[in-house]
């Protein structure tokens, strides 16, 4: 199983979480918000061979966050994962817009001077300036639209720039959400949770809780869950062959 945005560290008690995801042979990117936390989260996860850290500047907190482009910028060497990051369109964040887009385009020129990263990107009411900012900067990486709500008309941009997709139960579990999961190729689709913000009756979903959204997966690509877990394995496997083939994993 794969969970392939999770913010482990905004758990109140991750590790008896990561023991669990561990045992279940989980294979985890574990997400941040702020590149302050990326230090600690890497601590949290040391040791730990299925997961992975993310470094992360969250759009819902570039307002109070910004500052931290410079820090951001200091540890992207050290890793081959970025996210949390992208633009939110929320009209309570309307405010921070276009420093949202300032920071969003500079963290791309900064994926694409290093060689490229695989980033996971928060999209929410604004896929498009999103696509925008992807297609100038064509060497950025490898997209990873995560939660992706936006139009049908968007999907198809985005499939075309070359993005992938990773999904959660509770997009499965709409009807909105379905129609957009049958029109991604399958073979760019991992599965995650964004727990702990994803919950279901009031309770984060666990990493291992993503098999909840096999039984849509499985519909929909006519198949059995083992061929679902299959499917999503390999396109892992290539996520990251394409990264090494452009330098390290
Ligand atoms: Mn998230």
């Amino acid at each position: 199983m794969i969970d392939f945005h999770c913010h482990i560290d905004l758990f109140k008690d991750p590790i008896p979480i990561l023991d669990e995801a561990e045992k279940k042979g989980v294979y985890l990117l574990a997400v941040t918000t702020t590149p302050k936390a990326w230090t600690g989260t890497r601590r949290l996860i040391s040791g730990r061979r299925r997961v992975r850290v993310a470094l992360g500047l969250h759009p819902e907190l570039v307002s109070q966050r910004h500052t931290e482009i410079a820090l951001f910028e200091h540890f992207l060497a050290e890793t081959d994962y970025v996210g949390e990051v992208g633009l939110d369109g929320s009209p309570h964040l309307s405010d921070s817009f276009e420093l949202q887009t300032k920071i969003l385009r500079r963290i791309l020129l900064a994926c694409s001077k290093a060689g490229g990263r695989i980033i996971s990107l928060h999209s929410r009411r604004a896929a498009s300036s999103v696509l925008d900012l992807l297609e100038a900067e064509p060497a950025a990486g490898t997209p990873i639209l995560h939660w992706f709500s936006g139009s049908v008309g968007e999907l198809e941009r985005a499939i075309q720039l070359g993005c992938w997709f990773s999904i959660g139960p509770l997009m499965t579990r709409s009807v909105k959400g379905r129609k957009l999961v049958e029109m991604m190729p399958r073979e760019r689709i991992l599965t995650e949770t964004d727990s702990p913000f994803a919950q279901m009756s009031g309770v984060p979903l666990a990493p291992w809780d993503v098999d909840l959204a096999y039984p849509a997966l499985r519909d929909l690509w006519n198949c059995s869950d083992e061929q679902v877990d299959k499917q999503l394995l390999s396109n892992l496997r290539n996520l990251r062959g394409v990264k090494s083939a452009a330098g390290d994993v």
